[in-house]
């Protein structure tokens, strides 16, 4: 039984697995590699992902287990595998993720880590080396990328900082590259230094090179990590997510950086918000091409009301971007009829709510869900759109005939995925645009005359 009702088995999971989201976080360190303890089939399945997704090579070390690992444990191929890491790669860090099988057999990766260095560290120069429990039996890759930025946080900020002058710690979630470039881009704008953490900007999404390498430029440098203590402020992006799985209740917490959490800036009401804490941060107002930047939005919004208001959608993905999504169409006039996502993170319903209060009826919210079940709801709801990653397409939008603007992660049946933006008055004006066509494209087709002027 699950929920009172009968369980029978997930069809077609809307997540992914959890070390996967840890990987792609320590993508975002400058020269780090991310390292499953686990077997090569995970890391494989994983680099499958997030190549199709970001078009990029993409390298996760394995510790390569086998059955016999299985039984008599993983911490001398984990222990090996560490050190063919250090002498192929020359990493700075290394991410150490479990896998469900590691966390099956109840590796105990922090003392094998502490064996690690007793043994290796006086004969060897030793990377920063950090770990995250990431079993995915529970859990989304969206908790897994959560907890691998907080493992970051634990391990390696440095304690004793005084004054909190040190560049605004800007804790974003899992974005697009493009979205990385636009936060850096925005601080700037207000003169505000910034460390984002993770930056995958470039490591994900970088310039061809003549030759591979095999730690590509870019990620959050480690000295900048180590003095997030001293951050002036913190801006977190999550409404779902629980407090102790965040790396922002740590920098609080441990290192009283003021911390300011908030929803993924997605349509106008959450990007003003995030406007005005920059502007609260810098003491600065809004610079004049940010404030025309959402004068054009709102002019677009008018412009498109005629096309798009009273239409059904249906959202599902990761959690605080399914809410963002949410909030964004409904401030548009699109009724989001039902809002769904395969985790269970701890406030959805009420997120969900909260966005949508004042402006359409409350969607149906449903977390912890296949595609069966939310195909299963969407043809009794009758949408004109879907909005979601590319897992829907086939199973759902295809299934329905509607058109499926895709948002979020993993993108693989389209191009330039890493390049869309979602966040802030450009990233809202962007995925606008895209709705509003994906809805004009849809008449255009089923058009008898094939209309021309719209
Ligand atoms: S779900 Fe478990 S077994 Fe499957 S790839 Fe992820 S960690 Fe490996």
């Amino acid at each position: 039984m699950k929920d009172g009702k009968p369980y029978v088995s997930t069809t077609n999971a809307c997540k992914l697995c959890k070390p996967l989201g840890a990987a792609v976080a320590f993508r975002g360190i400058e020269g780090c590699v991310p390292f499953l303890h686990g077997s090569q089939g995970c890391a494989t399945y994983m680099r499958r992902y997030v190549i199709s997704h970001f078009r990029e090579p993409v390298d996760i070390a394995s510790s390569a287990l086998g059955e016999k690992h299985a039984v008599y444990g993983g911490g001398p191929n984990l222990k090996k595998g560490l050190l063919n890491v250090m002498q192929k790669y020359g990493a700075q860090v290394i991410g150490v993720a479990t896998t469900c099988l590691t966390e099956t057999i109840g590796d105990d990766v922090g003392q094998i880590l502490r064996e690690f260095r007793a043994e290796f560290g006086q004969e060897l120069k030793l990377p920063e080396l950090v770990h995250v429990s990431t079993p995915s039996y529970e859990g989304t890759h969206m908790e897994g990328f959560h907890a691998a930025v907080r493992a970051v946080v634990e391990q390696l900020t440095e304690s004793d900082f005084g004054p909190k002058h040190g560049p605004v710690a800007c804790l974003p979630g899992f974005v697009s590259a493009e979205d990385l470039r636009g936060l850096k881009a925005l601080f700037a704008d207000f003169g505000l230094p910034i460390t984002l953490l993770p930056d995958y900007s470039e490591s994900l999404d970088g310039t061809a090179a003549a030759d591979y390498e095999k730690l590509p430029p870019g990620g959050t440098p480690v000295a900048a990590i180590k003095a997030l203590g001293g951050s002036r402020a913190c801006i977190e992006f999550s409404r779902c997510q629980k407090d102790s799985l965040l790396a922002g209740s740590v920098l609080r917490d441990t290192h009283a950086v003021p911390l300011q959490r908030m929803g993924l800036p997605m349509g106008l009401r959450a990007s003003d918000e995030f406007v005005q804490t920059l502007e609260h941060i810098s003491g600065r107002p809004a610079p004049e091409a940010l404030v025309k930047e959402r004068g054009r939005l709102v002019d677009a919004m008018v412009d498109a009301h005629k096309y798009i208001s009273g239409l059904k959608a249906v959202v599902y993905g990761e959690e605080d971007l399914a809410v963002g999504l949410t909030a964004l169409l409904a401030e548009v006039g699109i009724h989001p009829v039902l809002v769904a996502t395969g985790g269970e993170p701890a406030r959805f319903e009420e997120e969900v709510a909260a966005v949508t209060e004042g402006l359409v009826p409350m969607p149906l919210a449903l977390k912890g869900v296949d595609f069966y079940d939310i195909v299963d709801q969407a043809k009794t709801l009758a949408p004109d759109i879907v909005v979601g990653n590319s897992k829907g397409y086939r199973v759902l939008a295809r299934e329905l005939n509607i058109p499926l603007v895709r948002v979020g992660f993993p993108i693989h049946d389209r191009f330039g995925a890493q390049r869309v933006r979602h966040i802030g008055y450009a990233g809202t004006q962007e995925l606008f645009d895209r709705i509003v066509n994906a809805v004009l494209e849809k008449r255009q087709e089923e058009s008898p005359v094939g209309f021309m002027y719209i």
